[in-house]
C-alpha cells in the first residue's frame, strides 16, 4: 500500500506556500475534486483562498489542506471518506473549527460538517436523550430542546459556534462540569464510519455486536495487561482529554464515565480528535434544564486566597447543587471594566478592589434551598476569614449578564494590540483542587523568568484555570513556549495533574502524550489508532507520531512571515503598536513596525476564535447567517486578507480575486466592529480593498452612479419626471440592470422636483445659531435631502417644537450644493474624493464645533460616517472634536431629555395607539445609538416601542440595488425582519434608515417611518 499524503505538509516542504502544496498533489487533488464533484452532492471548495481559510483554527498553526469538502448529507462525507481511501488522500473533519491546539489544520481533505450536516435526528423527552448530526451548534441545539425544559449541560464557552461533532472529537467540558461532567460523561452513543468505510454502531460495550464489538474487545484486551501501568500513570482528575480514553476499562477519572459503571464504546471515540473514526450520528444524555440559579460572587484579596479556597467551597456542593467555582482575576477585572458593555456589570458584583473574584453558582429545583446555600457560602467564607466578602445574586439577570462577561473573557484578553499575544498551549493543565494555589503560585513565577506574564481565568472547581502567558510568535515565541511548556509540565508532574485538561491535543500536545502516559500506555494508543485505522487515513500524525509543538513551519506567524509593504487609505496607526509582554504597555501609535502601516496589524487582530459565527442576537455576520460559509464570514474574510497581505495567496495582494471573493457579500454593517471581541472592523477593511480594487481595475458605471450621486443628485432631480420613468417602465429597468447592475427587481428612490435643498424650511442663520441658547445643527444627508425631504422637515419640525434654535448645516459660500459626509464615495472606493467632502463639511462645522453644538443627522450611515470612518482620514483633532459633537436625531434628543430640558415638548404631543415596531440600522446597532430611539418614542403617550431583533436587513446602502446581490439581500431581511413584521400586521414601523425602509417596502409592502416622523405626527 502506497503511504498517503503527508498531513503535514510544512511550509518547507510545500516550498513557501499555497501553490507549492498544490503543485505537490496536484494530480490527486485534481483527480480527488473531480470525484467529489461527481459522486456527491457537496460543496467542493479547492481554490486558494477556501485553502488559505481551512488551513487554520483558533490555534497558532497554520496547514494547507489539499481541498476542502461541505457535504449535503452524511452520505456524501461517507462518499467522500471512500474517495479519500482510494486516493489515499487524509481526512481532516472539521466542525465550527474553534479548536486550540490544531486539531482541524492538516494537509488532507478538511470535510466541514457545520453547513448542512446538522440535523437533530430523534428526541426522546422520557428518556432525556437526542440523537444529532455531528454539525449541529450546541447552542441551535439547545435551542431546540428548550421548549422541553432539557438541555444538553456540556456548556463551553464557545457554545454559539462549537458543533457537537467537535465537542465530542475534542472531549469538551464546559463551566459547570463540575455538576454535569465532560463531554464523555454524556454521550451515550455513536454511529460512525472507521476509514475502511464500514459504519459501526459504538454504544454500551456489553450489548455491542459486530466489528465494534471486537474493536472493544481489542482495547478491553489492552486496557487489561496494562491496568497497574494505567493505575500509575493516569491523571486522577475529571479533566483529563489527552490522549485516548483507554481507562474506559479500568476508570480512572474522578467521576465514572457512565453512572452505572458499565463501559460505553462511544466514549473511545469522545477525545479522539476524528483520528478513529468520522462520526455520522450522536446520541446524547440530557439534563433538565435547573428551575432556579443563584449565584454568590467570592471577592479575595489576594489571587493565592482564591486559589486556596477553591478547596472549600466545592465542599458546599455535597447536595449536588453547585453547578460552578470561576475565576476572574484582576486583570481580566480591569480590563472588563474598560469595556463600557460591561463596566456596570461588573462593578455591581465588586467590594472594593478585589484581586480576584470567584463566581459560585448554585441551581436546581428549589429556589428556597439555593439561597440557603448562598448562606453557607457566606458562612464558610467567615470561617475562612473572609466575612461580608460576598456579593448575592439571587436574580437570573444580573447573573446572566455577569456570566456573559466571564465567557467573554479570553476574548477580552486577546483583544491586545501588537504582535505580543496571550498564546495557548498551556492554558487547561488540570491539578487537584488542593494544589491549586501552589500550582498557579509557582507558574506565574515561570511567566515571570520567561518575561511575560499571564491572566489567569475560568473552571477552579475542578482546577483547570486558564492562562495564557504573552508571546511573540515572530521573535522568539516559539522557543518561549518551548521552555515554559517544559517548566509547566515539571508542575503538573509535581502536582500530578493533567497535562491536557480541556483544549485536547492536537498539533501541540500531541507530543506530550508520552511524557504524561509514558511510552508504554503511548504505544497502546498506537494500537488504537491502527486498529481502527490501518490505513493512517484520520488526521495521521496527532496523537500518535506527533510533531512537535513548536515547529515554526506549522505556525500561522513563523518568524518568516512577512508583510507586504502597503500605504494604506485611512489612518491604521492606533493597530501599529508593540507591546511590552510583562507590563502589557503599548508603544505609540505607528511604531509598530508594521510595512502595511498598521492595516496589516488590524487584519491579524483576528484570532480564528469563531464568534462570528454566533446566530443569536447582535448584527454580526449577516452574510455568514445567510450563507454559512467560511468564505462569507468575518473571520473568513480577515483570514484571506491576512493571506493576501502577506503574500501567501495570487500575486495581486489585497487587490486578488480571493479577496474580492471574500468581500463581495460583505455588507459593510459594522457588526464586526462592535460584536467582533477583538474588534476586526471589516466594513473598514473594505474601504481599504474598494479603494486598492479600484485603483487598479477602475471604477464600474455602478460605482460612478452610487458614489458620486451626491454630485449630480442637485442636477438629476430637475429631471426627476424623466428618471422616475426607470421605475415604471419595465424594459428600462432590464436596460438599468444590463448597463449599470442595479437589479430590474428593484425600485429605485423616487427623484423629487420639489425637495429639501431646493425648498428648505427658514433656519436660524449661522450667527443665530452662534448666539442661542438652545442651539443645533441640522446635517441634511443626501438621501433625506433629496428622496426623502418630509423626514428632514419632520426633524426641522420637531427640534423647533421642542425649543431649539435650529440652523440647516450648508455651505458658508453657497455653491448650489449641499454638505455631504462621504459614505457614498467610501463605499464606491473613492477615498480621495470622500475625504475632500468630509473637509468641506468639517470646515464648515468647526465654528459650531468650537461652540460645542450638536450637529444633528437623520441617516444613521451618514451622521456615523462623521464619528467613524472621517476620523481615521488624517484630520486629526478637528475630525476628533467633530466625531464629539455629532449625534443621531435621537441621540440628541435623549440627551436632552436625560437633562430635563424636554417637558414642555413631550406635553405638545398627543397619544398613539397600537403596536409599534422599531428596527435598529445595523451602524446604529454598530455605536449602541438604538435605545435612544425607544427612549425617545416613549415620549409620545401610549408608545410602547418594541424593538424588532435583526441583523442587517440586507440592502446595506446599494448592497440590495445591486442585480447580483439581490438574492442575498432578500434573504438577509427574511432572517427576522420581515417575518418579524408579517407577524405584526397592524404595527406602526420606525425604522431610520433610508436604504432599510426601502427594503421593508419592497420586502413586506409596508411604509416604515423615520422616528422624526413618528414625532412630528403627534404633535399638537
Ligand atoms: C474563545 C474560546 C473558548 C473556548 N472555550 C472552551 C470551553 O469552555 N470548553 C472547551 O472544552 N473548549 C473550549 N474551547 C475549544 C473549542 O471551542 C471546543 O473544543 C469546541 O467544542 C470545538 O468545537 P468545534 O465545532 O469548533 O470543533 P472543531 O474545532 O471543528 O473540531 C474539534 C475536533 O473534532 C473533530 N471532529 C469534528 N467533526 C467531526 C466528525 N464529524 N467526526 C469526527 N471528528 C470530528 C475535529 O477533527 C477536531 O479534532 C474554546 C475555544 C475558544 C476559541
Ligand atoms: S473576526 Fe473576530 S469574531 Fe470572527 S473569528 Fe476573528 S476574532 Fe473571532
Ligand atoms: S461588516 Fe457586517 S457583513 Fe461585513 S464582515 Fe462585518 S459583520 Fe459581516
Amino acid at each position: 500500500m502506497n503511504a498517503p499524503l503527508p498531513l503535514t505538509v510544512t511550509r518547507e516542504a510545500a516550498g513557501q506556500g499555497s501553490e507549492a502544496v498544490a503543485r505537490a498533489t496536484n494530480e490527486v487533488a485534481g483527480t480527488l475534486a473531480r470525484r467529489l464533484a461527481t459522486e456527491t452532492q457537496g460543496e467542493v471548495l479547492f481554490g486558494d483562498g477556501d485553502r488559505g481559510r481551512y488551513a487554520t483554527d483558533a490555534s497558532i498553526y497554520q496547514v494547507l489542506p489539499v481541498g476542502v469538502f461541505v457535504p449535503r448529507t452524511s452520505e456524501d462525507a461517507r462518499i467522500a471518506l471512500d474517495i479519500c481511501r482510494d486516493l489515499k488522500v487524509p481526512v481532516v473533519p472539521r466542525g465550527g473549527g474553534t479548536s486550540q491546539c490544531g486539531q482541524t489544520v492538516g494537509a488532507g481533505l478538511v470535510i466541514d460538517f457545520s453547513k448542512h450536516v446538522r440535523n437533530v435526528v430523534e428526541v426522546d423527552a422520557t428518556a432525556r436523550t437526542v440523537t444529532v448530526e455531528p454539525g449541529i451548534v450546541l447552542d441551535h441545539l439547545n435551542a431546540h430542546l428548550k421548549k422541553l425544559a432539557l438541555w444538553y449541560p456540556v456548556d463551553v464557552s464557545t457554545a454559539a459556534q462549537a458543533t457537537l461533532g467537535g465537542m465530542a472529537g475534542n472531549n469538551s467540558c464546559g463551566s459547570r462540569s463540575i455538576a454535569y461532567g465532560n463531554m464523555v460523561h454524556n454521550v451515550l452513543g455513536a454511529e460512525a464510519w472507521t476509514s475502511d468505510g464500514a459504519l459501526h454502531r459504538f454504544g454500551r460495550f456489553e450489548d455491542s455486536s459486530g466489528a465494534a464489538r471486537v474493536l472493544g474487545e481489542r482495547v478491553r484486551d489492552m486496557a487489561r495487561s496494562l491496568a497497574p501501568e494505567i493505575e500509575k500513570r493516569w491523571p486522577k482528575v475529571l479533566r483529563r482529554v489527552g490522549g485516548y480514553n483507554l481507562d474506559v476499562f479500568h476508570n480512572q477519572n474522578e467521576r465514572p464515565y457512565t453512572r452505572d459503571g458499565s463501559v460505553n464504546l462511544a466514549h473511545l471515540l469522545v477525545g479522539s480528535e476524528g483520528t478513529l473514526a468520522l462520526t455520522k450520528s450522536l446520541t446524547l444524555q440530557l439534563s433538565e434544564l435547573p428551575r432556579a440559579k443563584v449565584l454568590g460572587v467570592v471577592n479575595f484579596p489576594t489571587f493565592y486566597k482564591a486559589m486556596d479556597s477553591a478547596q472549600h467551597i466545592v465542599k458546599l456542593g455535597g447536595d449536588g447543587t453547585l453547578t460552578a467555582v470561576e475565576l476572574v482575576d484582576r486583570t481580566m477585572i480591569e480590563l472588563s471594566l474598560q469595556n463600557p458593555a460591561f463596566a456596570p456589570t461588573v462593578q455591581a458584583a465588586l467590594i472594593g478592589k478585589p484581586d480576584a473574584v470567584l463566581l459560585v453558582e448554585f441551581a436546581g429545583a428549589d429556589k428556597a434551598q439555593l439561597l440557603r446555600k448562598l448562606t453557607e457560602l457566606e458562612q464558610l467564607m467567615g470561617d475562612l476569614g473572609l466575612p461580608k466578602s460576598v456579593v448575592l445574586m439571587p436574580d437570573e439577570a444580573p447573573q446572566k449578564a455577569l456570566w456573559e462577561v466571564r465567557k467573554a473573557g479570553l476574548n477580552i484578553m486577546m483583544s491586545l494590540k501588537g504582535d505580543g499575544k496571550p498564546v495557548s498551549f498551556i492554558e487547561d493543565c488540570a491539578v487537584p483542587l488542593e494544589h491549586l494555589a501552589e500550582y498557579t503560585d509557582e507558574l506565574t513565577q515561570v511567566f515571570r523568568k520567561h518575561g511575560t506574564r499571564g491572566t489567569w481565568y475560568a473552571h477552579a472547581s475542578v482546577g483547570t484555570l486558564h492562562v495564557r502567558p504573552i508571546l511573540d510568535m515572530r521573535q522568539q515565541g516559539a522557543t518561549r513556549m518551548r521552555q515554559i511548556a517544559e517548566e509547566a509540565s515539571a508542575l503538573v508532574r509535581k502536582y500530578k495533574g493533567a497535562y491536557s485538561g480541556e483544549h485536547g491535543d492536537g498539533l501541540c500536545r500531541g507530543e506530550w502524550i508520552r511524557w504524561q502516559f509514558g511510552p508504554k500506555i503511548d504505544e497502546a494508543f498506537g494500537e488504537i489508532k491502527r486498529l481502527f485505522d490501518p490505513a493512517d487515513l484520520l488526521s495521521p500524525r496527532r496523537m500518535v507520531n506527533p510533531p512537535r509543538m513548536d515547529d515554526t513551519r506549522l505556525m500561522r506567524f513563523p518568524p518568516s512571515y512577512r508583510v507586504i509593504p502597503l500605504t494604506p487609505a485611512l489612518d491604521w496607526t492606533a493597530w501599529d503598536v508593540q507591546n511590552d509582554p510583562a507590563t502589557e504597555k503599548t508603544t505609540a501609535p505607528g511604531t509598530g513596525g508594521d510595512p502595511a502601516h498598521g492595516f496589516a496589524k488590524a487584519v491579524e487582530m483576528c484570532n480564528n476564535n469563531g464568534h462570528c459565527r454566533k446566530f443569536d442576537a447582535g448584527t454580526m455576520c449577516p452574510s455568514y447567517r445567510v450563507t454559512r460559509d467560511e468564505q462569507h464570514l468575518t473571520r473568513g474574510r480577515a483570514n484571506t486578507l491576512r493571506l493576501a497581505l502577506s503574500g501567501q495567496i495570487g500575486s495581486d495582494g489585497i487587490t486578488s480575486q480571493e479577496v474580492r471573493d471574500a468581500l463581495d457579500l460583505c455588507v459593510s454593517c459594522k457588526g464586526c466592529k462592535r460584536d467582533c471581541p477583538t474588534g476586526v472592523d471589516m466594513a473598514r477593511m473594505k474601504i481599504e480593498f474598494l479603494q486598492a480594487d479600484r485603483a487598479r481595475h477602475g471604477h464600474s458605471l455602478r460605482d460612478k452612479l452610487v458614489g458620486r450621486l451626491p454630485d449630480y443628485a442637485a442636477l438629476a432631480s430637475r429631471f426627476s419626471g424623466l428618471l422616475n420613468l426607470r421605475n415604471r417602465i419595465p424594459l428600462l429597468a432590464r436596460l438599468g440592470e444590463s448597463m449599470a447592475g442595479f437589479s430590474a427587481r428593484r425600485s429605485l428612490p423616487e427623484w423629487q422636483q420639489r425637495h429639501f435643498f431646493n425648498d428648505p424650511p427658514k433656519g436660524a442663520t449661522r450667527d443665530e445659531v452662534l448666539a442661542a441658547a438652545r442651539p443645533v445643527v441640522l446635517f441634511v444627508d443626501t438621501f433625506n435631502g433629496y428622496f426623502e425631504s418630509p423626514n428632514a422637515r419632520a426633524a426641522f419640525d420637531v427640534l423647533k417644537a421642542a425649543g431649539y434654535t435650529v440652523h440647516i448645516a450648508a455651505k458658508e459660500k453657497p455653491d448650489g450644493k449641499h454638505l455631504c459626509c462621504g459614505r457614498t464615495y467610501l463605499s464606491s472606493g473613492m477615498v480621495a474624493e470622500a475625504k475632500a467632502k468630509a473637509g468641506e463639511l468639517l470646515a464648515a462645522m468647526k465654528p459650531f464645533v468650537d461652540r460645542g453644538i450638536a450637529i444633528v443627522g437623520l441617516e444613521p450611515s451618514c451622521l456615523l460616517t462623521l464619528r467613524d470612518e472621517m476620523t481615521t482620514m488624517g484630520f486629526g483633532d478637528a475630525a476628533r472634536a467633530l466625531a464629539g459633537q455629532s449625534l443621531l436625531f435621537e441621540e440628541f434628543l435623549a440627551r436632552e431629555l436625560k437633562a430635563g430640558r424636554l417637558e414642555e415638548f413631550r406635553a405638545k404631543l398627543k397619544p398613539m395607539e397600537g403596536p409599534l415596531l422599531v428596527h435598529g440600522h445595523c451602524h446604529q446597532n454598530a455605536f449602541d445609538a438604538v435605545s435612544p430611539v425607544l427612549e425617545v418614542l416613549k415620549l409620545v403617550p401610549g408608545a410602547q416601542p418594541q424593538l424588532i431583533e435583526t441583523s442587517c436587513c440586507g440592502m446595506a446602502g446599494s448592497f440590495g440595488y445591486e442585480a447580483k446581490h439581490y438574492d442575498v439581500s432578500m434573504q438577509m431581511a427574511e432572517l427576522s425582519l420581515l417575518p418579524a413584521l408579517r407577524a405584526a400586521p397592524d404595527a406602526t414601523v420606525v425604522a431610520d434608515g433610508t436604504s432599510c425602509r426601502h427594503q421593508i417596502a419592497d420586502g413586506a409592502q409596508r411604509q416604515a417611518l423615520h422616528a422624526a416622523v413618528l414625532l412630528a405626527r403627534q404633535l399638537t
